[in-house]
């Protein structure tokens, strides 16, 4: 029997976060979440979804003129054959990333995925799912991204970077929590706490409504 997926939706549209922003990119949106965010902007795709094959899902995004795709949430980890899809896609040549919440293992996510993990800041109130020793599975084109929601968090996340010397072995995004924390305060802070981190807003939420789906 063909390995099947619970997809929540599957788009085309402009890659809004990461050093990829700006680009055309597939979307393949996976159903659940292990997490549960304060913040949480896709929290239809806790439950919500289809069945899908891999080959099913390859075919639909064969129709768009783009090569490459992001596999999200939800958590795309929390289903086991999400590692499949990943292998499937980077074997039918797509560019990859992946965007994971920081609490589950990445040592079975083939090395050429570009994974951006979202470590959970305090006021998220999901701390404690962090699982910092995945930092070994990362590589040098892998993102580590904080959204930040107030000074607590920022303070917190230059804690981490430093105790894990986070900027001198990856691109480390800071995003601020859309709508709780103005873009102008985390620059100030950005523009004076002396580490190469990177500004991040979300490009989607200011192309179109920011509560619309499948952008
Ligand atoms: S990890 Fe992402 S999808 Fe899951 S609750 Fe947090 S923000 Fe929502």
């Amino acid at each position: 029997m063909e390995t099947k997926l619970k997809i929540n939706e599957i788009f085309y549209s402009i890659q809004g976060e990461s050093t990829h922003a700006g680009k055309p990119c597939i979307f393949i949106r996976l159903t659940y979440c292990n997490l549960r965010c304060n913040y949480c902007d896709t929290e239809y795709a806790f439950h919500e979804g289809t069945d899908m094959s891999i080959s099913e899902i390859l075919s639909k995004i064969k129709k768009y003129p783009c090569t490459l795709v992001e596999v999200t949430g939800g958590e795309p980890l929390f289903q086991n054959n999400c590692v499949q899809l990943l292998q499937s896609l980077i074997l039918n040549r797509y560019k990859v990333m992946l965007e994971t919440g920081g609490s589950l293992p990445l040592h079975d996510v083939p090395a050429e995925v570009i994974k951006i993990v979202d470590f959970k800041c305090p006021s998220s109130k999901m701390e404690k799912k962090n699982d910092w020793s995945i930092l070994a599975d990362l590589k040098k084109n892998d993102e580590v991204k904080f959204v930040i929601g107030d000074k607590e968090d920022f303070d917190w996340a230059v804690d981490k970077i430093i105790s894990h010397q986070l900027t001198e072995k990856f691109t480390v995004l800071f995003s601020p929590v859309f709508n709780r924390l103005k873009y102008d305060t985390l620059t100030d802070w950005i523009l004076y706490c002396n580490l190469p981190v990177r500004f991040q807003a979300q490009i989607h939420k200011h192309i179109w409504n920011p509560n619309k789906k499948g952008v």
